[in-house]
């Protein structure tokens, strides 16, 4: 890690000790208008701007459809890939599946797998607390998508992310992962022109960044705590619904390492689903459950602080 400022924060912080409470503004450094320079910046208002071509191209039943199947493959990618997967080590797959997941999670554009599960171990690492990147203390926006335009948080961290950092294709892949939102972006033109490029790749790319920032941002203000996992961490259904079962963040804070983030039959959880059938067909294997004496629902447990 390169950056003085993070460097600080993780040597201020030794494995199982509390990091001192985050400081308002100690990260945020950089304006708004600062930031609307950068590449990342640039690329995120740009698909925005581009879904206003909808007024232009209209659409109909196959926009629609092209749509949504994106949006859901897509954040499939994220919640099973970038993040039970990468981030988690939730289950054991081949080299071949693992690398799919990977290419999955590039399109979703938002950066690689190196990039996206190292910085999300840091989170966990410091749950809004200092060296949290997208922490709500720090503001709802910032937590919602301008910290991934912050130069602190734009390299990889290597050292987070070592055990993935072995795979050659993994890392290749990360450093070139705008390659899958290109050739989404150019398969989407081909199949139905210029309103596919806006319905099937602007719109839904759209819809699916702000359903998985919204667990950066909302699932750590807005639900119940079941669990004392000493963060903001909060259980939403409707969050769980919007992002396939994301939403049980509390859960999720309280034993990281579990495919399942509904612990509960009633806690609906899409992914966990999902990877219940890769499971049956062989694809995965090893798919890591919580505990019975861990998802007990005792009034505010306190975190056993079980895996990383
Ligand atoms: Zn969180
Ligand atoms: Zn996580």
């Amino acid at each position: 890690m390169s950056d003085p400022a993070l460097a600080v924060s993780s040597a201020s912080a030794p494995a199982g000790t509390t990091s001192p409470p985050l400081e308002a503004g100690s990260v945020r450094t950089e304006g708004l208008w600062h930031q609307l320079g950068n590449v990342p910046s640039v690329i995120y208002w740009g698909i925005h701007a581009g879904c206003l071509l909808a007024l232009y191209t209209g659409f109909g039943t196959f926009e629609i459809v092209l749509c949504m199947s994106l949006f859901w493959l897509r954040l499939f990618g994220i919640t099973g890939g970038y993040h039970r997967y990468f981030a988690h080590k939730a289950f054991k797959t081949s080299r071949a599946f693992q690398f799919f997941l990977a290419f999955l999670g590039c399109a979703a554009v938002q950066k690689g797998p190196l990039w996206w599960a190292g910085g999300h171990r840091r989170h966990h690492r410091y749950s809004d607390q200092e060296g949290d990147p997208h922490s709500p203390r720090l503001g709802f926006w910032w937590s919602h998508y301008r910290w991934i335009f912050s130069g602190k948080f734009e390299e990889t961290e290597i050292d987070r992310i070592r055990d993935f950092a072995a795979y050659p294709e993994l890392v290749w892949l990360n450093r070139w992962h705008i390659a899958a939102p290109i050739t989404l972006a150019l398969f989407c033109y081909a199949v139905d022109g210029l309103a596919g490029l806006v319905w099937g790749f602007c719109i839904s790319t759209v819809l699916l960044w702000h359903s998985t920032y919204s667990i950066n941002s909302l699932s750590h203000r807005w639900g119940s705590q079941r669990y004392d996992t000493g963060d903001d961490s909060r259980n939403n259904l409707w969050l769980a619904l919007l992002t396939l079962g994301e939403g049980w963040h509390n859960n999720h804070h309280h034993y990281m390492a579990s495919a399942r983030q509904g612990f509960f039959w009633w806690e609906i959880d899409v992914t966990y689903y999902v990877l219940r059938v890769f499971r049956a067909v062989g694809l995965i294997w090893d798919v890591r459950e919580p505990p019975k004496n861990v998802i007990r629902p005792k009034a505010r447990q306190t975190n056993p602080k079980l895996a990383a």
